[in-house]
């Protein structure tokens, strides 16, 4: 049965309740659902129910194409003057023994590692410290722009954004148009966190708030930029928190049509400030994609990093919404492992990653940063290869 017949079904279950029916028929007549019902959705949807909204929106844009690209990560320092409750990653400048800080030349190094490999990102994201200032980053992202022109360059989030201008005593559209001069390509979609200040107070209080992440975004967006935006979910936040999460991206969306991909991103309670707090189960993963499809209907992408949440449970994200899978190359991060993901050193082959994507029924594309084709894996018949070529993880800020 295809999508758009499993819908149907379900629409006529007698057994569903109004509320539900309700939403369906929304989603099969292409109209958005509003707060409340996302609220509903969370309470009262069953994953089975959410999977075949999901499911049949996800098919209506992409049909199988399931994208994935090659990058590799340069995380400046694991240091920071912040203190973010969940972050297992940050160690704090008084226990700077377990911490390392990047020069200029040891990250261009990294930079000149890839030269001659297939990757089309470098994706630059780390802790925030003082010595990483505006004047540094544009002088990295110039270095690297004359190095390799054609590497897309998606680097740094609000919160380090907002630290260096604010250093520099710079506006936000100043900076922004500074920083694409210098090279800068896109922004990842870290640093959101969960944007209610009940909740972010509470787990992330002294870093840029609600407002400034979206203006910062909105800004890029002005300059005709692209980006990602995330949700850190599964801890103390309430279901309706999530929904006023997207909500605000919704609207921002709305106005500049500058985000590719919404990323949520599971909380993970190891080695932080909230190792107390439980992890939800898969099946409160697979909802929240679901729910993350269903909600942001102007957002192009929904993408789910393997590493975090393990390969089964990325392979059947592909059927609750996902569309973009995210692998990883060697270990040039540590967030996930330091934060107790499933996978400690991640790593997937190519042939691993469209393997994966193929025993799903899925359709295997490797993407640029812009989602413009490179490789369609479909038909591809891989030889037998000596060494592996690897792919890359994303960072949380
Ligand atoms: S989440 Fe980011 S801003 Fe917060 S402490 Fe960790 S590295 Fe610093």
């Amino acid at each position: 049965m295809d999508s758009e017949h499993k819908l149907h079904t379900l629409i006529s279950d007698k057994n569903l309740s109004q509320e539900l029916k309700d939403i369906a028929l929304k989603v099969s007549n292409h109209q958005r659902i509003s707060f409340d019902e996302g609220v509903i959705l969370y309470e009262n949807g069953e994953l089975g129910y959410l999977g075949v909204l999901a499911n049949y929106i996800r098919e209506k844009k992409h049909g199988d194409r399931t994208y994935f690209n090659r990058n590799f990560h340069i995380e400046p320092t694991n240091l920071c003057v912040y203190d973010c409750k969940f972050c297992s990653y940050s160690r704090l400048i008084k226990q700077k023994e377990e911490g390392w800080e990047y020069t200029m030349d040891e990250m261009f190094d990294m930079v000149k590692k890839y030269d001659g490999q297939p990757v089309t990102e470098v994706h630059i994201v780390g802790g925030v410290l003082p010595q990483y200032d505006v004047a540094f980053y544009s002088e990295l992202f110039k270095k690297i722009r004359q190095h390799r022109p054609e590497l897309h360059i998606k680097a740094l989030t609000p919160v380090e954004y907002h630290y260096i201008f604010k250093k520099a005593k710079i506006d936000y559209p100043t900076g922004m148009k500074l920083m694409k001069d210098a090279g800068l390509d896109s922004i990842p979609g870290g640093g959101a966190e969960i944007f209610h200040p009940e909740i972010r107070e509470q787990i992330a209080k002294d870093k840029c708030n609600a407002e400034q992440w979206l203006q910062i975004h909105e800004e890029w967006h002005k300059l005709g930029q692209r980006s990602n935006a995330t949700m850190l979910y599964g801890h103390i936040e309430q279901f309706w928190h999530r929904v006023d999460h997207m909500e605000r991206l919704r609207e921002l969306q709305d106005r500049t049509a500058g985000f590719q991909t919404f990323i949520p991103l599971k909380f993970r309670n190891q080695d932080n400030q909230m190792s107390h707090v439980p992890e939800v189960s898969v099946i409160e993963d697979l909802r929240n994609y679901a729910i993350s499809r269903i909600y942001l209907d102007n957002f192009d992408h929904i993408k789910a990093y393997w590493a975090m949440i393990s390969r089964e449970t990325a392979q059947l994200s592909l059927n609750f919404g996902v569309d973009d899978i995210d692998g990883t190359l060697d270990d040039t991060t540590k967030i996930y492992s330091m934060a107790g993901a499933e996978e400690q050193n991640p790593a997937m082959s190519t042939k691993e990653l469209v393997d994966l994507i193929k025993n799903i029924g899925r359709h295997p594309i490797e993407r640029d940063t812009l989602y413009r084709e490179i490789t369609d894996y479909k038909d591809f018949v891989f030889e037998e290869v000596a060494k592996p070529q690897f792919y890359k993880l994303p960072v949380i800020n």
